[in-house]
């Protein structure tokens, strides 16, 4: 493990960004450099709680030991080898998501990647007229172009048109404006079971039902996007299984391999035979690296229980912060679902996120007014009671200062 002491210091590193690196991400002015569980350090020696880890890719927190040993004993033996041949990790990672899940998988290295698979397996797998896709506002579906034209949300067309045609977007929640949207040319519904990026939105009872109804009148294949839902975030496997609805494919990244790039596609045994050889590849998809990385992680949710812990800390973290939407006018809603937790606010969240950062907590904010935590499903009992305390403080400061 590197020692904070032989780390470039945090402002050698942004020199170096400044010369080198595209700026395309807003960056806080800090260097990360280490990790341990729910927290990280910077390469000034700072310690921070971490409950946004990686986006969610550090679905079982930093450099948890039995993913670490993996990666090195895999390492050692064969990091990668091209899909022309069989790959033993991949077929056990493909059992193991499978067994759990459903259906067949094929393995990418992203979610974007994965619901570009998707969208041409849903054009493949049915009638030749069919290509239309829908999907909903404030949804987000990735940065490549078929994924970022689903992704419903205008700011991130600014200066990329024309986008992928046959892309119709429709209101969450609105069942009838789907029905209209849908006609014969119509190959997929695409949906994030919850939201994320769009702020913790979790679907009214009834409705993935309702898309599901929908999409097999209209001959059409049901996509759930869980790249943020999947690997456990709901205190189940998979987010259909928490909502009952089973997805004719399913997209799969962000925690799947607990932080090492890594998707999956997911299809039904129906659905699956119309990837034909030659049809769709991705050279480094499904390498041996990855896949030790994801069984690795994948066993570390079953045996350590974290299925289990992550619904008991999803309650906690309700216990502690439901209070405050009758307590501060500045906190208008609270919305969870297994370890998404989104707080909706009157002021914007960069705020609170800032004032957490100044205390050691990491947070994220997202549509402008939502606090948004995606712990790893091992945050501890204690790490909630600490990270909620933070964000409390935080909340109550700045309502003062409304
Ligand atoms: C992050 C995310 C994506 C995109 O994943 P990348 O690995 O960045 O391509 C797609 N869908 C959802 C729901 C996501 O949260």
């Amino acid at each position: 493990m590197p020692t904070t002491a032989e780390a470039r210091s945090s402002e050698e590193t942004i020199s170096l960004f400044k010369q080198y690196v595209i700026p395309n991400y807003t960056r806080t002015p800090i260097s990360l450099v280490r990790g341990e569980g729910s927290y990280v350090w910077d390469a000034e020696g700072n310690r921070y709680l971490d409950l946004f880890p990686g986006w969610g890719c550090d679905i079982i927190g930093y450099t948890p030991p039995r993913l670490v040993r993996a990666i090195q004993e895999q390492a050692a033996r064969l990091i990668h080898v091209p899909n022309t041949w069989h790959i033993e990790g991949q077929g056990e990672f493909a059992e193991f998501l499978c067994t759990r899940g459903f259906g067949k998988a094929f393995f990418c290295n992203s979610g974007a990647e994965a619901n570009e698979a998707a969208f041409k397996l849903a054009r493949l797998a049915t009638s030749e007229k069919k290509y239309k896709i829908i999907s909903f506002e404030k949804s987000f579906h990735g940065r490549t172009m078929a994924a970022v034209t689903a992704t419903a949300q205008p700011k991130y067309h600014q200066g990329i048109q024309p986008l992928m045609p046959g892309f119709r977007y429709a209101p969450l929640g609105d069942l009838d404006a789907v029905r209209e949207l849908v006609d014969d040319e119509t190959c997929a519904v695409i949906i994030e079971p919850v939201q994320g990026e769009g702020g913790i939105n979790v679907p009214a009872d009834g409705f993935l039902q309702g898309l599901r109804e929908i999409c097999d009148e209209a001959g059409a294949l049901l996509i759930f996007d869980e790249v943020q839902t999947g690997m456990g975030r709901l205190g189940t496997w998979f987010g259909y299984q928490h909502f009952g609805v089973q997805p004719d494919i399913m997209t799969l990244a962000k925690g799947l391999a607990g932080g090492v790039p890594c998707g999956a596609l997911i299809a039904t045994d129906a659905v699956a035979p119309s990837l034909r050889p030659g049809m769709h590849a991705s050279t480094f998809g499904g390498n041996p690296l990855a896949m030790a990385a994801g069984l690795a992680t994948g066993r570390t949710i079953e045996e350590d229980g974290l299925l289990d812990n992550c619904r008991e800390m999803s309650d906690r973290f309700r216990a502690h912060l439901e209070p405050l939407v009758d307590e501060l006018p500045i906190v208008r809603e609270l919305r969870t679902c297994g370890l998404m937790i989104g707080l909706e606010l009157t002021i914007p969240s960069k705020e609170i996120v800032a004032k957490c950062f100044e205390r050691g907590l990491i947070i994220n904010g997202t549509q402008d007014v939502v606090v948004r935590l995606l712990p790893a499903l091992n945050v501890t009992a204690e790490q909630v009671d600490e990270g909620c305390e933070i964000l409390t403080t935080a909340l109550r400061e700045a309502a003062e200062q409304v």
